[in-house]
């Protein structure tokens, strides 16, 4: 595979903080010779950890955004013992024009790993990551939310991956997030994906998927911010004295999977969708989760969603135009005493 194409002023093993930007060469019809700028910044100091620290990997999801740039302005070098890369917006085109899809080639940056070096904007930069970024790092943090297409229960969530010294590693970083839940997913959409690429390369992956939809509230925010804060003192890359849920007077988190095909529902037919029940709330087999109404033919009675399993519906979908085969919701279910008994 050819060399990244790739440019950066950043020295990745010196010392303090360093502000740049990864470069990639494009053309478009105003400009011949573009460059598309990521920022990027580090912090270092001693020994440590190196953490990599992204978000907007889908540009339309912010609150991660948002809490790395408040944090890369925020640290002192005195604080850290390791290493930082902050990349705030690794997809910006998308951020910029509030999608999901890079608009400069209409691909998922999210399914295009491990990259491709001769390839489009979304698969150089992915290509990047695989081969310089990952290598360099022993903590990947990839901050998502549902996008403008989901409305999630904030939450942190991880892969269960099979290595038990790796997804203890995991679920430990996870639970450090100090979400209400602790999410194990699975992947319904493809291939390709950031988190199983430094997964199978042996990092310690932490993701969220905080709120979602258009709007995100000032308590998603917090969690956002003061979780990741709270990762990061985990990790030992930032001093600090690590916090419990009990520290803050909450019950532990609870761990919940959705693991089956099953646990995801989509919409058997175009509408517009309504929810009867809240993200996080407990649901039963047969329980009316939602319906789809019929806008050219109010005549007919709507289309009932029900739960196919007892459950907690952790998300549901954010719009209420809908599309045959957009995702309605996620039904997750908690994890048995034997997988726990592999996170301490
Ligand atoms: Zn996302």
């Amino acid at each position: 595979m050819s060399q990244s194409p790739i440019s950066t002023k950043i020295d990745f093993d010196k010392p303090g903080m360093q502000w740049g930007t990864l470069n990639i060469p494009f053309s478009y019809n105003l400009s011949g010779w573009a460059q598309l700028q990521i920022p990027i910044a580090t912090i270092a100091q001693g020994e440590g950890p190196t953490v990599l620290l992204m978000a907007g990997n889908h540009g339309d999801e912010y609150p991660g955004q948002i809490a790395i740039m408040k944090l890369m302005k925020s640290l002192k070098t005195e604080n850290i013992s390791g290493r930082i890369i902050f990349i705030p917006a690794i997809n910006i085109p998308a951020a910029k024009a509030a999608t999901r899809l890079s608009p400069l080639d209409g691909k998922n940056l999210n399914r295009c790993f491990p990259g491709n070096a001769d390839g489009t904007a979304s698969d150089i930069m992915a290509h990047y990551l695989t081969t310089e970024i990952f290598p360099r790092v022993d903590v990947v943090i990839d901050l998502h939310t549902g996008g403008r297409g989901v409305y999630f229960y904030p939450c942190a969530h991880m892969h269960l991956v099979d290595d038990l010294e790796q997804r203890r590693r995991m679920a430990l970083a996870t639970r450090a997030y100090n979400t209400d839940f602790s999410f194990l997913y699975a992947d319904i959409a493809g291939k390709g994906l950031l988190p199983v690429e430094a997964e199978n390369m042996g990092k310690t992956v932490v993701t969220t998927e905080m709120g979602g939809g258009e709007v995100t509230s000032a308590p998603v925010h917090r969690l956002s911010q003061d979780g990741l804060n709270n990762v990061l003192i985990h990790l030992k890359v930032l001093a600090g004295e690590e916090k419990s849920r009990a520290d803050l007077g909450l019950p532990p988190t609870r761990w919940i999977q959705a693991l089956d095909a099953e646990d995801y529902i989509f919409a058997p037919e175009s509408g517009l969708f309504e929810s009867f029940v809240d993200v996080g709330t407990d649901v039963s087999e047969g329980q009316p989760l939602g319906a789809l109404y019929f806008l050219e033919r109010p005549d007919r009675d709507p289309t009932i969603i029900q739960a196919n399993s007892d459950g907690i519906a952790i998300a549901h979908r954010a719009p209420t135009l809908t599309s045959q085969g957009d995702i309605l919701f996620c039904l997750a279910h908690d994890v048995e005493e034997a997988v726990l008994k592999t996170f301490e």
